[in-house]
C-alpha cells in the first residue's frame, strides 16, 4: 500500500491531505501559509504530525505560478512571501520527509485532478479554469498534464481579450484575467461607485449576489465579466480542441456568472465545428487541486516502483 502526501499551498491557505488507496483522504489539515521562517520545514513538520508513525512514500506539491516542475523549483509566485521564492521544494522536503517529491502548477493539477476523479472523467481532453484571485488553466490530455517545453504552458489566463486600458498584472493590456477574474470584477464596481448593501467594499461575491437579486449595475458588471471569459473560452477551444471545460474557483460557484458566460460563448461567432463543446462546473470544488496533487504524486510512485 502506498502512502502519498498531497500539499496544496495556496495564496492564503495551505491544504495537506494523506491518501492510501481510498478515495478519502485518512487524514487532512489546512493552516494559514506560512509567510515567515523555513517554509519547508514548516510543511514536513504539519505531514509528520498528520502521518504519526507512518512514512511516506512519496509526496506532490501544487504551487500557484509561475513555478518550474521539471527543475523542483517554485520561481516566484506574487501570491506567495519571498520565503517561497525560488525555492528548490522538491530537493528540500525530500531530504526532509525522506522520499519522492514531485511539483507542479496548482491550475494544472487542478484540470489533472478534475480529469482523474471528477467531472472530467469521461472526458479525454480536459480544460480547467480556475475563476479566483486571478484566472488559472490547465489542459490534462489522457490523464497527462499538457505541461509545454519546460512546464509553464496554460497561462491562458495572460490571454488577451480586449484592447481596453487595463493593465495586467503581467504587463500586458486586456489579459482576460485583467478583466474578468474575482479581483477585476472587484475593482470594475469600485470603479463604477458600486457598493453591496451592506456598506463594505466590494468583492466579486457581493458583486454575483446582488446581479442576482436584480440590481441592474451589479448585474451589468457581472455581465461584462462573464462575456469576456466567454471570448476567451472560444480562444483556448480554437487552440486546444478540449471535449470538455470545466470552471472552478470562487467566481464559478455564480449561477448567474455561468450562464451569462455560457451565454456569451454561443453568440460569438464560431467555426460550426468547434461548438457545443459542454461547459460545465468542476465537480469537486475547492479540492480540484489536491485530487490533482494526489494523482500526481501517485503516477510518481509507479514510475520509481517500475524503476
Ligand atoms: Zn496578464
Amino acid at each position: 500500500m502506498v502512502l502519498v502526501a498531497a500539499i496544496d499551498v495556496g495564496g492564503t491557505k495551505t491544504r495537506i491531505e494523506i491518501f492510501s488507496e481510498a478515495r478519502e483522504p485518512l487524514d487532512a489539515v489546512v493552516f494559514d501559509t506560512p509567510r515567515s521562517g523555513d517554509v519547508t520545514a514548516t510543511l514536513a513538520q504539519a505531514v509528520e504530525k498528520l502521518a504519526g508513525e507512518k512514512k511516506m512514500d512519496v509526496a506532490a506539491v501544487a504551487s500557484p505560478g509561475p513555478s518550474d516542475p521539471v527543475k523542483g523549483i517554485i520561481l516566484n509566485p506574487p501570491n506567495l512571501s519571498k520565503e517561497w521564492w525560488n525555492l528548490r521544494i522538491t530537493d528540500r522536503l525530500g531530504e526532509l520527509l525522506g522520499c519522492p517529491v514531485a511539483l507542479e502548477n496548482d491550475a494544472n493539477l487542478g484540470a489533472l485532478g478534475e480529469s482523474e476523479y471528477g467531472a472530467g472523467h469521461e472526458h479525454s481532453h480536459v480544460l480547467y479554469i480556475t475563476v479566483s484571485t486571478g484566472i488559472g488553466t490547465g489542459l490534462a490530455v489522457n490523464g497527462h498534464i499538457f505541461g509545454g517545453s519546460r512546464g509553464f504552458a496554460g497561462e491562458l489566463g495572460h490571454t488577451t481579450v480586449t484592447e481596453k486600458d487595463r493593465i495586467c498584472g503581467c504587463g500586458r493590456r486586456g489579459c482576460v484575467e485583467a478583466v474578468a477574474s474575482g479581483t477585476a470584477i472587484a475593482k470594475q464596481a469600485l470603479n463604477a461607485g458600486w457598493s453591496p448593501p451592506n456598506g463594505e467594499r466590494p468583492t466579486a461575491r457581493a458583486v454575483a449576489e446582488a446581479a442576482a437579486a436584480g440590481d441592474k449595475a451589479a448585474l451589468e458588471i457581472l455581465t461584462e465579466a462573464a462575456t469576456y471569459l466567454g471570448k476567451a473560452i472560444v480562444n483556448f477551444l480554437y487552440a486546444y480542441d478540449p471535449d470538455v471545460v470545466l470552471l472552478g474557483g470562487g467566481v464559478a460557484q455564480s449561477d448567474l456568472f455561468l450562464d451569462l458566460m455560457r451565454k456569451a460563448v454561443d453568440l460569438e461567432p464560431m467555426m460550426p465545428a468547434f461548438r457545443g463543446v459542454p461547459v460545465l462546473r468542476a465537480a469537486l470544488g475547492e479540492r480540484s487541486v489536491i485530487y490533482g496533487t494526489r494523482a500526481l504524486a501517485e503516477k510518481v510512485a509507479a514510475e520509481s516502483q517500475g524503476r
